[in-house]
Protein backbone atom coordinates (compact mmCIF):
# COMPACT_ATOMS: atom_id res chain seq x y z
CA UNK A 1 0.00 0.00 0.00
CA UNK A 2 1.35 3.45 -0.97
CA UNK A 3 -0.17 6.76 0.30
CA UNK A 4 0.08 9.43 -2.67
CA UNK A 5 0.52 12.29 -0.62
CA UNK A 6 2.83 15.00 -2.20
CA UNK A 7 5.20 17.19 -0.36
CA UNK A 8 6.87 20.06 -1.46
CA UNK A 9 10.91 20.33 -1.83
CA UNK A 10 10.97 22.91 1.04
CA UNK A 11 9.00 20.67 3.09
CA UNK A 12 11.97 17.77 2.98
CA UNK A 13 14.75 20.89 3.30
CA UNK A 14 12.54 22.11 6.88
CA UNK A 15 12.68 18.28 8.22
CA UNK A 16 16.33 17.88 7.81
CA UNK A 17 17.47 21.63 8.74
CA UNK A 18 15.31 21.39 12.34
CA UNK A 19 16.33 17.01 12.29
CA UNK A 20 19.93 17.74 12.21
CA UNK A 21 19.58 21.45 14.74
CA UNK A 22 17.51 19.00 16.76
CA UNK A 23 20.26 16.13 17.19
CA UNK A 24 23.43 18.47 17.48
CA UNK A 25 22.04 21.20 19.27
CA UNK A 26 19.18 20.63 21.51
CA UNK A 27 19.52 19.18 25.10
CA UNK A 28 16.61 16.57 24.46
CA UNK A 29 17.37 15.22 21.65
CA UNK A 30 20.89 14.83 21.75
CA UNK A 31 20.25 11.02 23.15
CA UNK A 32 18.84 10.48 19.65
CA UNK A 33 21.55 10.36 17.76
CA UNK A 34 22.13 7.00 18.71
CA UNK A 35 18.67 6.08 16.68
CA UNK A 36 20.02 7.96 13.70
CA UNK A 37 21.06 5.73 11.04
CA UNK A 38 23.09 8.71 9.60
CA UNK A 39 23.29 11.42 6.72
CA UNK A 40 23.78 8.82 4.07
CA UNK A 41 19.69 7.49 4.65
CA UNK A 42 16.91 9.59 3.16
CA UNK A 43 15.07 12.22 5.76
CA UNK A 44 12.03 9.68 6.03
CA UNK A 45 13.95 6.84 7.16
CA UNK A 46 15.91 8.76 9.73
CA UNK A 47 12.53 10.43 11.01
CA UNK A 48 11.18 6.96 11.91
CA UNK A 49 13.76 5.73 13.25
CA UNK A 50 13.28 8.55 16.12
CA UNK A 51 11.27 7.78 19.16
CA UNK A 52 7.86 9.55 19.83
CA UNK A 53 8.80 12.99 22.07
CA UNK A 54 5.72 13.27 24.73
CA UNK A 55 4.46 16.01 27.39
CA UNK A 56 6.81 14.19 29.92
CA UNK A 57 9.77 14.84 27.75
CA UNK A 58 8.58 18.31 27.50
CA UNK A 59 8.58 18.85 31.41
CA UNK A 60 11.88 16.95 31.88
CA UNK A 61 13.94 19.58 29.65
CA UNK A 62 11.92 22.55 29.99
CA UNK A 63 13.18 25.29 28.86
CA UNK A 64 16.55 24.88 28.27
CA UNK A 65 16.73 22.38 26.58
CA UNK A 66 13.87 22.61 24.12
CA UNK A 67 16.13 25.66 22.04
CA UNK A 68 19.51 25.13 20.40
CA UNK A 69 22.42 25.43 22.86
CA UNK A 70 23.54 29.25 22.71
CA UNK A 71 19.75 30.67 22.94
CA UNK A 72 19.14 32.66 26.17
CA UNK A 73 15.65 31.71 27.37
CA UNK A 74 15.58 33.73 30.19
CA UNK A 75 16.66 36.97 28.29
CA UNK A 76 14.10 36.42 25.55
CA UNK A 77 11.50 35.78 28.15
CA UNK A 78 12.58 39.14 29.55
CA UNK A 79 12.00 41.46 26.66
CA UNK A 80 9.38 40.18 26.04
CA UNK A 81 10.28 37.95 22.50
CA UNK A 82 8.36 35.03 23.87
CA UNK A 83 6.16 33.75 27.02
CA UNK A 84 5.21 31.25 28.70
CA UNK A 85 1.55 29.32 28.17
CA UNK A 86 0.30 26.70 30.56
CA UNK A 87 -2.36 23.93 29.74
CA UNK A 88 -4.57 23.10 32.77
CA UNK A 89 -5.37 19.92 33.40
CA UNK A 90 -4.30 17.04 35.63
CA UNK A 91 -0.68 16.83 36.58
CA UNK A 92 -0.85 14.16 33.43
CA UNK A 93 -2.32 16.87 30.46
CA UNK A 94 -0.86 20.07 31.85
CA UNK A 95 2.29 21.18 30.88
CA UNK A 96 3.84 24.40 30.55
CA UNK A 97 4.51 25.68 26.94
CA UNK A 98 7.25 28.01 25.59
CA UNK A 99 4.87 30.79 23.82
CA UNK A 100 5.63 32.38 20.59
CA UNK A 101 2.80 34.87 19.38
CA UNK A 102 4.75 35.73 16.18
CA UNK A 103 5.28 31.83 15.22
CA UNK A 104 1.67 30.68 16.27
CA UNK A 105 0.47 33.43 14.12
CA UNK A 106 1.88 32.35 11.26
CA UNK A 107 1.18 29.19 11.66
CA UNK A 108 -2.76 30.18 12.27
CA UNK A 109 -2.71 32.20 9.25
CA UNK A 110 -0.89 29.48 7.00
CA UNK A 111 -3.70 27.32 7.94
CA UNK A 112 -6.07 29.35 6.88
CA UNK A 113 -5.31 29.10 3.50
CA UNK A 114 -6.51 25.44 3.38
CA UNK A 115 -9.91 26.49 3.50
CA UNK A 116 -11.18 29.26 1.04
CA UNK A 117 -13.88 30.44 3.32
CA UNK A 118 -11.12 31.06 5.74
CA UNK A 119 -8.85 32.60 3.19
CA UNK A 120 -11.78 34.84 2.33
CA UNK A 121 -12.90 35.92 5.95
CA UNK A 122 -9.49 36.00 7.55
CA UNK A 123 -7.70 39.06 7.24
CA UNK A 124 -5.30 38.64 9.90
CA UNK A 125 -7.11 42.10 11.81
CA UNK A 126 -10.53 40.46 11.36
CA UNK A 127 -13.28 40.40 14.47
CA UNK A 128 -13.34 36.95 16.25
CA UNK A 129 -15.23 36.15 19.01
CA UNK A 130 -14.70 33.26 20.73
CA UNK A 131 -16.60 30.84 23.11
CA UNK A 132 -14.84 28.54 24.90
CA UNK A 133 -13.80 27.22 28.57
CA UNK A 134 -11.98 30.43 30.11
CA UNK A 135 -9.53 27.32 31.57
CA UNK A 136 -8.36 27.19 27.64
CA UNK A 137 -8.22 30.75 26.75
CA UNK A 138 -10.02 33.87 27.96
CA UNK A 139 -10.79 35.43 31.27
CA UNK A 140 -11.88 33.42 34.00
CA UNK A 141 -14.48 34.68 36.50
CA UNK A 142 -16.33 32.00 38.19
CA UNK A 143 -18.23 34.59 41.00
CA UNK A 144 -17.85 37.82 39.70
CA UNK A 145 -19.54 38.96 35.68
CA UNK A 146 -16.69 40.42 33.58
CA UNK A 147 -18.28 43.40 31.52
CA UNK A 148 -17.94 43.06 27.37
CA UNK A 149 -15.03 45.49 27.64
CA UNK A 150 -13.02 43.31 30.07
CA UNK A 151 -13.42 40.30 28.17
CA UNK A 152 -11.96 42.54 24.97
CA UNK A 153 -8.28 41.89 23.63
CA UNK A 154 -6.98 42.98 20.36
CA UNK A 155 -9.34 41.82 17.93
CA UNK A 156 -10.86 38.99 19.84
CA UNK A 157 -14.06 38.75 22.32
CA UNK A 158 -14.26 36.14 25.11
CA UNK A 159 -18.00 35.19 25.10
CA UNK A 160 -17.52 33.13 28.35
CA UNK A 161 -15.80 33.95 31.46
CA UNK A 162 -17.71 30.72 33.54
CA UNK A 163 -15.47 27.58 33.89
CA UNK A 164 -18.34 24.91 34.40
CA UNK A 165 -20.93 25.48 31.19
CA UNK A 166 -23.14 23.01 33.28
CA UNK A 167 -24.19 25.74 35.63
CA UNK A 168 -24.54 28.48 32.81
CA UNK A 169 -27.89 30.64 33.85
CA UNK A 170 -30.47 31.92 31.47
CA UNK A 171 -28.62 35.28 31.83
CA UNK A 172 -25.15 34.35 31.02
CA UNK A 173 -26.49 33.00 27.48
CA UNK A 174 -28.97 35.90 26.77
CA UNK A 175 -25.60 38.15 27.21
CA UNK A 176 -23.72 35.72 24.83
CA UNK A 177 -26.36 35.89 22.34
CA UNK A 178 -26.58 39.65 22.61
CA UNK A 179 -23.12 40.09 22.69
CA UNK A 180 -22.84 38.48 19.07
CA UNK A 181 -25.47 41.31 17.86
CA UNK A 182 -23.31 43.73 19.20
CA UNK A 183 -19.64 42.37 18.09
CA UNK A 184 -20.95 40.99 14.96
CA UNK A 185 -17.81 38.52 14.53
CA UNK A 186 -16.23 37.82 11.05
CA UNK A 187 -15.18 34.63 12.46
CA UNK A 188 -16.79 32.32 15.61
CA UNK A 189 -13.71 30.45 17.20
CA UNK A 190 -15.68 28.22 19.41
CA UNK A 191 -15.18 24.29 21.62
CA UNK A 192 -18.20 22.71 19.88
CA UNK A 193 -19.45 21.45 22.97
CA UNK A 194 -20.49 24.85 24.84
CA UNK A 195 -21.58 26.16 21.17
CA UNK A 196 -24.03 23.48 21.30
CA UNK A 197 -25.06 24.01 24.80
CA UNK A 198 -26.12 27.71 23.59
CA UNK A 199 -27.92 26.36 21.00
CA UNK A 200 -29.52 24.29 22.42
CA UNK A 201 -31.18 27.17 24.25
CA UNK A 202 -30.75 29.28 21.51
CA UNK A 203 -33.55 26.74 19.29
CA UNK A 204 -36.00 25.99 22.94
CA UNK A 205 -36.82 29.31 23.17
CA UNK A 206 -36.42 30.72 19.30
CA UNK A 207 -34.25 33.57 19.75
CA UNK A 208 -32.55 35.08 16.85
CA UNK A 209 -28.76 34.93 16.42
CA UNK A 210 -26.22 37.18 14.63
CA UNK A 211 -24.59 34.77 11.80
CA UNK A 212 -21.27 35.43 11.48
CA UNK A 213 -19.01 34.60 8.39
CA UNK A 214 -18.19 31.57 9.45
CA UNK A 215 -17.81 28.76 12.46
CA UNK A 216 -14.37 27.56 13.17
CA UNK A 217 -14.52 24.82 15.88
CA UNK A 218 -11.15 23.79 17.80
CA UNK A 219 -10.76 22.76 21.58
CA UNK A 220 -12.44 19.57 21.71
CA UNK A 221 -13.72 16.68 19.09
CA UNK A 222 -17.12 18.16 17.50
CA UNK A 223 -19.58 14.92 17.75
CA UNK A 224 -22.49 14.57 14.69
CA UNK A 225 -24.80 15.87 18.06
CA UNK A 226 -22.86 18.88 18.15
CA UNK A 227 -23.38 18.95 14.74
CA UNK A 228 -26.83 18.84 14.78
CA UNK A 229 -27.58 21.02 17.59
CA UNK A 230 -25.42 24.13 16.13
CA UNK A 231 -26.97 23.84 12.49
CA UNK A 232 -30.30 24.21 13.83
CA UNK A 233 -29.37 27.31 14.78
CA UNK A 234 -26.50 28.89 12.38
CA UNK A 235 -26.80 28.47 8.69
CA UNK A 236 -22.89 29.82 7.69
CA UNK A 237 -19.84 27.59 6.69
CA UNK A 238 -18.13 25.83 9.51
CA UNK A 239 -15.09 24.00 9.44
CA UNK A 240 -13.07 22.11 12.12
CA UNK A 241 -8.91 23.27 12.97
CA UNK A 242 -6.74 20.60 14.43
CA UNK A 243 -3.60 21.66 16.40
CA UNK A 244 -2.69 21.88 20.48
CA UNK A 245 -0.40 24.41 21.91
CA UNK A 246 2.22 22.38 21.76
CA UNK A 247 2.33 21.98 18.35
CA UNK A 248 0.43 25.14 16.72
CA UNK A 249 -2.05 24.33 13.88
CA UNK A 250 -1.32 21.23 11.97
CA UNK A 251 -4.73 20.30 10.14
CA UNK A 252 -7.50 22.19 8.86
CA UNK A 253 -10.63 21.30 7.45
CA UNK A 254 -10.86 22.24 3.45
CA UNK A 255 -14.63 23.65 2.31
CA UNK A 256 -14.84 20.24 0.93
CA UNK A 257 -14.58 18.59 4.31
CA UNK A 258 -11.22 16.54 4.25
CA UNK A 259 -8.58 17.84 6.54
CA UNK A 260 -5.03 19.25 4.81
CA UNK A 261 -1.59 19.29 6.69
CA UNK A 262 -0.10 22.76 7.76
CA UNK A 263 2.74 21.48 5.95
CA UNK A 264 4.65 24.64 5.72
CA UNK A 265 4.91 24.72 9.87
CA UNK A 266 4.31 21.25 11.16
CA UNK A 267 5.80 17.81 9.81
CA UNK A 268 3.72 14.99 10.32
CA UNK A 269 4.46 11.54 10.91
CA UNK A 270 1.82 8.75 10.25
CA UNK A 271 1.86 5.35 12.16
CA UNK A 272 -1.03 3.06 11.24
CA UNK A 273 -2.65 0.78 13.28
CA UNK A 274 -2.61 -2.86 13.22
CA UNK A 275 -5.31 -3.93 10.90
CA UNK A 276 -7.45 -5.81 13.49
CA UNK A 277 -7.33 -2.47 15.11
CA UNK A 278 -8.20 -0.11 12.30
CA UNK A 279 -5.42 0.20 10.47
CA UNK A 280 -3.71 0.85 7.96
CA UNK A 281 -6.12 3.66 7.44
CA UNK A 282 -6.73 4.58 11.05
CA UNK A 283 -3.44 5.98 13.28
CA UNK A 284 -1.87 8.12 15.35
CA UNK A 285 0.47 11.36 14.11
CA UNK A 286 3.47 12.63 15.78
CA UNK A 287 4.21 16.37 14.36
CA UNK A 288 7.36 18.15 14.21
CA UNK A 289 7.09 22.02 14.12
CA UNK A 290 8.91 24.25 11.48
CA UNK A 291 10.35 27.14 12.10
CA UNK A 292 9.92 28.31 15.48
CA UNK A 293 13.79 29.07 16.76
CA UNK A 294 11.90 28.97 20.64
CA UNK A 295 10.63 25.70 20.90
CA UNK A 296 11.90 22.39 19.00
CA UNK A 297 9.26 19.86 19.21
CA UNK A 298 9.97 17.03 17.49
CA UNK A 299 7.89 14.05 16.52
CA UNK A 300 5.51 14.92 20.03
CA UNK A 301 3.17 12.48 20.53
CA UNK A 302 -0.24 14.96 20.37
CA UNK A 303 -2.32 11.43 21.81
CA UNK A 304 -4.95 11.85 19.02
CA UNK A 305 -5.84 9.07 16.21
CA UNK A 306 -6.75 10.60 13.01
CA UNK A 307 -7.87 8.14 9.76
CA UNK A 308 -6.11 9.36 6.19
CA UNK A 309 -7.94 9.76 3.08
CA UNK A 310 -8.38 6.23 0.93
CA UNK A 311 -8.05 8.23 -2.05
CA UNK A 312 -5.29 10.09 -1.35
CA UNK A 313 -7.04 13.32 -2.61
CA UNK A 314 -9.45 15.98 -2.08
CA UNK A 315 -11.89 17.75 -4.53
CA UNK A 316 -10.80 20.79 -3.55
CA UNK A 317 -7.40 20.51 -5.09
CA UNK A 318 -4.78 21.09 -3.07
CA UNK A 319 -2.37 18.14 -2.48
CA UNK A 320 0.17 19.52 -0.48
CA UNK A 321 0.90 16.95 2.79
CA UNK A 322 -1.20 14.70 4.01
CA UNK A 323 -5.14 14.48 3.32
CA UNK A 324 -7.14 13.05 6.36
CA UNK A 325 -11.04 12.00 5.94
CA UNK A 326 -11.39 12.85 9.49
CA UNK A 327 -9.83 13.28 13.08
CA UNK A 328 -10.68 9.99 15.08
CA UNK A 329 -10.31 11.39 18.72
CA UNK A 330 -8.30 11.66 21.44
CA UNK A 331 -6.01 9.03 22.52
CA UNK A 332 -7.64 9.33 25.91
CA UNK A 333 -10.95 8.37 24.30
CA UNK A 334 -10.46 4.97 23.17
CA UNK A 335 -12.39 1.78 24.08
CA UNK A 336 -12.39 -1.52 24.00
CA UNK A 337 -14.59 -4.14 22.60
CA UNK A 338 -16.09 -7.40 24.44
CA UNK A 339 -13.40 -9.06 22.27
CA UNK A 340 -10.95 -6.92 23.23
CA UNK A 341 -11.19 -4.14 19.73
CA UNK A 342 -9.97 -0.92 19.69
CA UNK A 343 -12.96 1.68 18.84
CA UNK A 344 -11.88 5.37 18.52
CA UNK A 345 -14.33 8.22 19.48
CA UNK A 346 -15.43 9.02 16.32
CA UNK A 347 -16.53 5.32 15.94
CA UNK A 348 -18.77 5.45 18.85
CA UNK A 349 -20.09 8.63 17.78
CA UNK A 350 -21.00 7.53 14.49
CA UNK A 351 -23.42 4.95 16.38
CA UNK A 352 -24.77 6.44 18.72
CA UNK A 353 -25.74 9.96 16.24
CA UNK A 354 -28.80 7.26 15.31
CA UNK A 355 -30.59 8.09 18.76
CA UNK A 356 -33.05 10.81 18.92
CA UNK A 357 -33.72 13.16 21.92
CA UNK A 358 -30.00 13.92 23.27
CA UNK A 359 -28.78 16.42 24.18
CA UNK A 360 -25.30 15.51 25.85
CA UNK A 361 -23.68 11.74 26.23
CA UNK A 362 -20.44 10.53 27.98
CA UNK A 363 -19.32 6.61 27.80
CA UNK A 364 -17.29 5.41 30.78
CA UNK A 365 -15.89 2.03 30.27
CA UNK A 366 -15.64 0.66 33.72
CA UNK A 367 -13.50 -2.47 33.41
CA UNK A 368 -13.62 -4.90 30.12
CA UNK A 369 -17.54 -5.64 29.24
CA UNK A 370 -18.82 -2.78 31.35
CA UNK A 371 -19.76 0.21 30.09
CA UNK A 372 -21.99 3.01 31.39
CA UNK A 373 -23.41 5.77 29.43
CA UNK A 374 -24.47 9.11 30.74
CA UNK A 375 -27.28 10.37 28.47
CA UNK A 376 -28.60 13.96 29.16
CA UNK A 377 -32.34 14.19 27.56
CA UNK A 378 -35.77 15.86 27.52
CA UNK A 379 -37.51 12.53 25.89
CA UNK A 380 -39.97 11.02 28.02
CA UNK A 381 -40.01 7.43 27.18
CA UNK A 382 -36.77 7.13 29.23
CA UNK A 383 -37.40 3.11 29.07
CA UNK A 384 -37.66 2.89 25.37
CA UNK A 385 -34.56 5.46 24.82
CA UNK A 386 -33.07 3.16 27.37
CA UNK A 387 -33.34 -0.02 25.15
CA UNK A 388 -32.66 1.54 22.22
CA UNK A 389 -29.07 3.42 23.77
CA UNK A 390 -28.05 -0.54 24.91
CA UNK A 391 -29.09 -2.10 21.68
CA UNK A 392 -26.42 0.41 19.73
CA UNK A 393 -24.01 0.25 22.09
CA UNK A 394 -24.34 -3.67 22.47
CA UNK A 395 -23.79 -3.75 18.49
CA UNK A 396 -21.17 -1.53 18.51
CA UNK A 397 -19.15 -3.54 21.48
CA UNK A 398 -20.76 -7.17 21.85
CA UNK A 399 -23.64 -8.91 22.73
CA UNK A 400 -22.22 -9.88 25.80
CA UNK A 401 -21.61 -6.06 26.93
CA UNK A 402 -23.22 -4.95 30.71
CA UNK A 403 -24.72 -1.69 29.34
CA UNK A 404 -25.72 0.80 32.28
CA UNK A 405 -27.77 4.11 30.91
CA UNK A 406 -27.42 6.54 33.46
CA UNK A 407 -29.55 9.88 33.14
CA UNK A 408 -27.86 13.19 33.97
CA UNK A 409 -29.15 16.73 34.18
CA UNK A 410 -26.35 18.13 32.74
CA UNK A 411 -22.25 16.86 32.07
CA UNK A 412 -19.61 18.98 33.14
CA UNK A 413 -16.30 19.45 31.15
CA UNK A 414 -12.82 17.46 33.46
CA UNK A 415 -10.36 19.75 35.48
CA UNK A 416 -8.62 20.63 31.42
CA UNK A 417 -11.74 22.58 31.02
CA UNK A 418 -12.58 19.99 28.01
CA UNK A 419 -15.25 17.68 27.94
CA UNK A 420 -14.89 13.79 28.13
CA UNK A 421 -17.20 12.33 25.59
CA UNK A 422 -15.85 8.74 25.98
CA UNK A 423 -12.91 6.88 28.27
CA UNK A 424 -11.52 3.65 29.47
CA UNK A 425 -11.03 3.58 33.29
CA UNK A 426 -8.13 1.51 32.89
CA UNK A 427 -5.11 2.60 30.46
CA UNK A 428 -5.19 2.08 27.02
CA UNK A 429 -1.92 2.03 25.65
CA UNK A 430 -1.87 2.97 22.11
CA UNK A 431 1.86 2.07 21.48
CA UNK A 432 0.43 -1.97 21.70
CA UNK A 433 -1.63 -1.76 19.13
CA UNK A 434 0.71 0.19 16.46
CA UNK A 435 1.46 -2.02 13.04
CA UNK A 436 5.54 -2.05 14.10
CA UNK A 437 5.89 -3.34 10.03
CA UNK A 438 4.64 0.10 9.04
CA UNK A 439 5.76 1.89 11.81
CA UNK A 440 9.31 0.73 10.91
CA UNK A 441 8.90 1.76 7.76
CA UNK A 442 6.77 4.98 8.66
CA UNK A 443 5.74 7.24 5.64
CA UNK A 444 7.27 4.73 3.13
CA UNK A 445 4.42 2.81 2.99
ZN1 LIG B 1 -9.75 19.73 0.41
Amino acid sequence: MYFNWEFSPSYHSRSLDVLETALNQVTAYRSWQTYDPGRAYPINMRYNAMPAFTKLDIRNNFPDGLVPVGRDVRHALESREIGLASTSGSSDTSVTNVWNQEWWDASEQASWKLNSHATKLATGNHSEAILANPLNVGFISDDIDLSMEKRRLARFLYLNEKTDPAKWSSEHMDRMISELGIFKPVVLEVNPSLLAKLCRYIANHKIKVFQPGMIVYTYEYPTQLHYRQIRQVFNVPMASSYGSTETGYVFMQCEKGKFHQNSKFCRVDFQPLKPEHGGPFVGRILVTTFNNPWYYILRFDVRDLVRVDEEGSCPCGRNSGIILSAIEGRAISLTLTCKCKLVTLRELDEALSVLDGIDEYQLEQASKKVYDLHLVSRRLDKNSLTKEASKVLKKLYGEEAKVSVIYEDALSPEDSGKYSIAKALFPIDVENYLDETYVAKGNQL
